[in-house]
């Protein structure tokens, strides 16, 4: 309200500097150069064509996957959210089953020559769920399901 009516800046304005492309690359960028890890871009099967999929390395030891889904299309979720598809999990026989991270946001659909942009809260609730990513990427903890959803406050923090 402040900034339409005093800065004449409206939401749809406001999208035009947050397309999801580019903050997406921006934000793995970010968790690349604050964690000194890669996200490696990589061709394995994904449930709809606008899915990326990217293996994280750290220190080249492949750490866990991430998938990132954050296009809006017809029968998929309209909310955000960050889930561990496989949880990490030490083995009695000291083998590792390493995470697997989703992370599902909308934005607009892209169309007309305009890409999929971000508004301000859309932005914010990827910043969020980003955090919960890492943290499932990030997690060592050796039995599987006591990590889930504790830390919104650590992810807060990303926001
Ligand atoms: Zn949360």
């Amino acid at each position: 309200m402040y900034k339409k009516r005093h800065l004449n800046i409206g939401s749809e304005k406001i999208k035009e500097y947050f397309p999801t492309d580019y903050v997406i690359n921006k934000l793995l960028g970010l968790y690349e150069y604050l964690f000194a890890i890669k996200f490696e871009k990589v061709n394995i099967p994904v449930w709809h064509k606008d899915v990326q999929a990217f293996a994280v390395r750290d220190n080249g030891e492949f750490i866990g996957y991430s998938y990132i889904d954050a296009v809006p299309r017809e029968g998929k979720y309209t909310h955000a959210e960050c889930d561990d598809i496989i949880t990490y999990i030490e083995n009695p026989d000291a083998t590792k089953q390493l995470p697997v991270a989703v992370l599902i946001s909308n934005a607009s659909l892209p169309g007309n020559g305009v890409p999929s942009l971000l508004s301000v809260e859309e932005l914010g609730t990827l910043l969020h769920e980003s955090g919960h990513a890492m943290n499932f990427i990030f997690n060592r903890f050796p039995y599987a399901g006591l990590t889930s959803d504790w830390d919104c406050q650590n992810t807060q923090f990303r926001e």
